[in-house]
């Protein structure tokens, strides 16, 4: 019987195994996929918008080239961390159910079942993306995440939604030699919330006309080699070869209803907990980093949900 099962590989799943080792408690972090696997799953070439020294968990310091870190650079930082640290993490089993019964929980996974006193669900949010619900959105030619420019050389290209990942995609594959990157935006302009460095950019592209953008605009259906949009004036259709549908992410809420969790009555689903503890409306099954944010998934990120990790170790271990 462990203490705590730690579900989710993250940085802050990685903070609550570091914190839970110094204090002496048995633990397990247990991850569906590789270490850190959102991370893993971001753009080959993103840069973080947080300083290196804002996403170092257990004091270990974290040295970048730039004062920006690199998706290489975080991947490289987290699995030092991982080893120096000796964490326990079992990588590609994925929680599929937990019970909990006399104060005991039951977790499953394809391999083995685990007995624990306590459980952190730090489950993140980048395995379930935003669906458009549009006929042809099931094409292989729509992806919902976007890894790096090749693969739309030469090829007509529309991308959907104008915050950071869209913004830095646009660029990128402008800049790769797309043959046309056209953004469908459902506001009015490009977010306020864009990296300050890129907004100038992708604004100054739209203006001069290198990328189009459609703005106050929907698409509303996508064929083999078109798409139809809906623009404020009339709908309209282009020739298309790929879509990005950068339409954001949510967490996955099955585990944490499975086990009676409940949320709080505001549009974002934010799951119920103590600020102090962490811990949630059922005794012993806390929350960590971006999963507390519920929908609003950009209110918890790593430089401030790190502090998620001492406060859960230290409620566990006085209860
Ligand atoms: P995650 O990193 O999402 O980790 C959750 C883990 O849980 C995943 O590895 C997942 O595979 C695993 N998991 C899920 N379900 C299960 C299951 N059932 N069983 C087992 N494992 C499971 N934040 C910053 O602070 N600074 C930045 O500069 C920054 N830049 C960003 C840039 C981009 C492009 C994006 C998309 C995000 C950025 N963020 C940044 C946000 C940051 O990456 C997330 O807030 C952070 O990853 C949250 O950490 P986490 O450990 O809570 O969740």
């Amino acid at each position: 019987m462990k203490d705590v099962i730690i579900i989710g590989a993250g940085p802050i799943g990685l903070a609550c195994g570091i914190s839970a080792k110094e204090k002496g408690l048995d633990y397990s972090i247990i991850e569906k996929g590789t270490l850190v696997n959102s991370i893993f799953n971001y753009p080959l070439n993103m840069t973080f918008f947080s300083t290196s020294d804002r996403l170092e968990i257990g004091q270990v310091p974290f040295i970048s080239q730039q004062p920006k870190p690199t998706r290489a650079e975080a991947l490289e930082y987290y699995r030092r961390v991982t080893t120096s640290k000796k964490i326990n993490v079992n990588l590609y089993e994925e929680i599929t159910s937990i019970i909990k019964s006399e104060g005991t929980f039951e977790l499953t996974t394809k391999k083995n079942n685990y007995l624990s006193k306590s459980v952190i669900i730090a489950t993140g949010f980048y395995d379930f993306p935003y669906l458009l619900n549009i006929p042809g959105e099931n094409l292989s030619k729509v992806k919902h995440y976007y890894s790096e420019p090749h693969p739309y050389f030469g090829m007509d290209l529309a991308i959907i939604g104008s915050a950071n990942s869209a913004v830095d995609a646009a660029l990128e594959t402008y800049r790769k030699g797309a043959k046309s990157v056209t953004m469908i935006i459902r506001e009015k302009e490009i977010g306020e919330n864009v990296k300050y460095w890129a907004r100038p950019d992708i604004v100054n592209r739209i203006n001069e006309g290198s990328i189009k953008a459609h703005f106050e605009s929907n698409v509303k259906k996508i064929t083999t080699d078109t798409i139809l949009i809906e623009t404020p004036r009339k709908e309209i259709s282009i020739k298309n070869d790929f879509v990005l549908a950068m339409t954001g992410y949510q967490p996955n809420f099955k585990l944490i209803e499975s086990l009676g969790v409940e949320f709080q009555k505001d549009e974002h689903r934010t799951p119920v907990y103590n600020n102090k503890s962490m811990e949630s409306n059922v005794p012993g099954v806390y929350l960590a980093g971006v999963v507390c944010g519920g929908l609003k998934t950009n209110k918890w990120f790593i430089e401030n949900s790190r502090e998620h990790a001492p406060k859960i170790v230290n409620s566990i271990i006085n209860s």
